[in-house]
């Protein structure tokens, strides 16, 4: 039996069920007065306003009250599936075909797949996209641990002429913690010592060991934290054959898995939303299956991440550029 075929992916009622059972894991909340476990019924039967395809108006599912402030809501309220007019199952399927693909899927296959239009495809992955952003500004490498720090260029900055070197490209930092496996990434307006050094330093922990190229943007790190160990990838080097534990092989795998999906599903994308992808491969990294998490769990931690964050089509440039 496919996991998809489970109630919450078919049925609404169920989908409101399971949203609950996540974001109010830990008591409920009126997102209106914001009590906690306080009086809250459910509101059952009633009907939206009477349309042409649902002359007796639709059934509003997951519909509550709030029993302190008299107040109506559903758990999609104040989450990034507030204002979208899509199905709360065909979301839900959405996240779980996002959550259990390696490279993610692009707005046209899941507009095949669930059979809605293009547009509302693509505004709700970038919704997802925005319940998967980190909120983790703990600083990596805390107890001495190494932090491998890199940076890359993709795309192609739009209206910017191509020129030598990677002028005319998007450009990604990013660092990874070895000891706990977790990446944090980040879009650079470029690679200089003056714009990375102030992100390393305000992501890793001072007594860190930190591992790079010999790439000139970190030439003054090892003032800064415990050590500084480069490998010089110009000259073929990958690993200090004295020291095995210098190298930047981890974030270089990790470059690796993003620009297979940026280039495989993901073909073009404006720098506007590009942090919205990065958020979305970062995401996967971070509960992969190596750091203990499945399919199903990924999906939990994505939901959870819908809280506390909207998206709207007014902060989104819908036509921007993205059209993968
Ligand atoms: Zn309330």
């Amino acid at each position: 039996m496919s996991v998809l075929s489970q109630p919450r992916f078919h049925d609404e009622a169920a989908a409101f069920a399971y949203l609950e059972s996540v974001i109010w894991a830990d008591g409920k909340v009126c997102p209106h007065c914001g009590v906690v476990n306080g009086r809250m019924y459910d509101l059952t039967g009633v009907r939206g306003k009477p349309s042409k395809k649902n002359p007796e108006g639709a059934i509003r599912h997951g519909l509550k009250k709030c029993g302190e402030c008299r107040k109506q809501f559903t758990a999609k309220v104040g989450t990034v599936f507030e204002d979208a007019k899509l199905p709360l199952h065909l979301m839900l399927q959405a996240v779980h075909l996002m959550m259990s693909s390696k490279k993610g899927i692009s707005s046209h296959q899941l507009s095949r797949v669930l059979e809605i239009q293009y547009n509302s495809a693509w505004f709700l992955t970038h919704r997802i996209r925005e319940a998967m952003r980190s909120g983790d500004l703990a600083p990596f490498g805390g107890n001495g641990g190494v932090v491998e720090v890199d940076e890359t260029f993709i795309g192609q900055l739009k209206g910017v002429e191509k020129r030598r070197a990677f002028h005319h490209k998007m450009k990604v930092l990013a660092l990874v913690d070895r000891d706990s496996g977790k990446a944090r990434t980040m879009v650079v307006d470029n690679v200089k010592a003056e714009t990375l050094m102030p992100i390393v330093l305000a992501n890793v922990a001072r007594e860190a060991r930190v591992m790079t190229d010999e790439h000139s943007g970190y030439r003054d790190m090892g003032k800064f934290f415990a050590a500084h160990g480069t490998t010089a990838h110009g000259r073929g080097q990958y690993v200090d054959l004295a020291d095995r534990s210098i190298h930047s092989n981890t974030v270089e795998g990790y470059f690796s898995i993003f620009k297979r999906g940026m280039k495989g599903v993901y073909q073009f994308c404006g720098e506007q939303h590009l942090h919205r992808y990065l958020a979305e491969f970062e995401f996967r990294y971070n509960n992969r299956a190596a750091n203990g998490f499945d399919d199903k769990a990924r999906a939990i931690e994505a939901v959870k991440g819908i809280v506390g964050k909207r998206l709207t089509y007014k902060s989104t440039d819908r036509w921007g550029a993205a059209s993968a």
